[in-house]
């Protein structure tokens, strides 16, 4: 192998391209297997969001977790990106879809009347086979499109604007709306925001986890929450961890708030628990 020949920098570098190379390959492959199988390695976690007015829960965001026998938890952060690569990620949103819906259906059947939040990668709303499934099961489900809120990262939006402007606005049509996530870390220009048929933002959680003590943090919140006012945008703050930065939050007037100060992911049955429990119920 040449690259081992050149020298100790080489060594290094292709012995950690390699090890990289083998991790995304068993990724692959487990997460192949894991599809095809019972699914049991997959489970949906829900996240609440509270509206800072009334400072009581109004929607959820659902998370996707992976625990394989063989690779232990996987963070979605890692597993998404190359199941996008993959081309798996169509049956990864499929799976999530019908989840998610059966969970929100079960809620509503308790009278919960929050919506639920998804996240799409940008490959899933360019799939018309993939989004008319998902309006059917909602159907099925006795659900409408409103009740859903599709959650789409910021960076993906920007490499595709034309295409993403296209796609929403059909989407919008059918009664869904959409949050742009990791909100100031994909360079989205003011003329895209005016754009976009979006209906919120989520301020990238690097900005506000440390927003209680961080003036440039403070600055960077501020200017973002100044700026959604005038698209009349709605802004979500995401890794709320103290209460201290909620205040904050309430007191500029962002209009909703996520994060551990609130409550960590949970399964549905905790969900249920802190429902019932939690100073943020409604
Ligand atoms: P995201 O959509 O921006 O989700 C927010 C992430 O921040 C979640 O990480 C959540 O657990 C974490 N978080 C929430 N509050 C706090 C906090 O107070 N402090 C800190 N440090 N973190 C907090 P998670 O669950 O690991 O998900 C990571 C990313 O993976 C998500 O970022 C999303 O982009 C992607 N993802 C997760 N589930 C799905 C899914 O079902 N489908 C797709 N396409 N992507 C998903
Ligand atoms: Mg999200
Ligand atoms: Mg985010
Ligand atoms: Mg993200």
């Amino acid at each position: 192998d040449k690259a081992i020949r050149t020298g100790a920098w080489s060594v290094h570098y292709s012995a950690e391209l390699e090890a990289n190379y083998n991790r995304r390959l068993s990724i692959t492959t487990e997460l192949k297997r894991a599809l095809a199988t019972q699914q049991d390695e997959l489970s949906m976690v829900y996240q609440p969001k509270i509206d800072l007015r009334s400072m009581k829960v109004c929607s959820m965001e659902a998370l996707i977790r992976w625990n394989n026998s063989k690779l232990g938890h996987v963070a979605p952060d890692e597993f998404i990106a190359i199941a996008e690569q993959a081309g798996l990620i169509e049956q990864v949103t499929k799976w999530v879809m019908r989840q998610t819906i059966s969970d929100l259906a079960y809620f509503r059947e308790q009278y919960y009347d929050f919506t639920i939040a998804m996240n799409l990668s940008t490959q899933d709303i360019q799939n018309k086979a993939l989004l008319n499934e998902l309006v059917a099961f909602l159907t099925e489900k006795g659900l409408s499109p409103a009740s859903l809120q599709l959650e789409i990262t910021e960076s993906d939006l920007v490499s595709d604007a034309t295409l993403a402007v296209e796609n929403l606005s059909s989407l919008r049509a059918l009664g869904f709306r959409f949050a742009i996530d990791d909100f100031g870390t994909g360079y989205s220009s003011l003329a895209y925001l005016k754009n976009l048929p979006v209906e919120s933002i989520k301020i990238d959680k690097s900005f506000i986890l440390a927003l209680a003590t961080q003036d440039n943090d403070q600055q960077i919140v501020h200017t973002i929450l100044s700026l959604a006012s005038i698209f009349d945008l709605r802004v979500v703050a995401e890794g709320v961890e103290d209460e201290e930065s909620l205040r904050i939050l309430k007191e500029w007037g962002c209009d909703e708030a996520q994060g551990y100060f609130i409550s960590r992911p949970l399964k549905r049955e905790d969900l249920e628990v802190w429902l019932l429990n939690s100073p943020f119920k409604k």
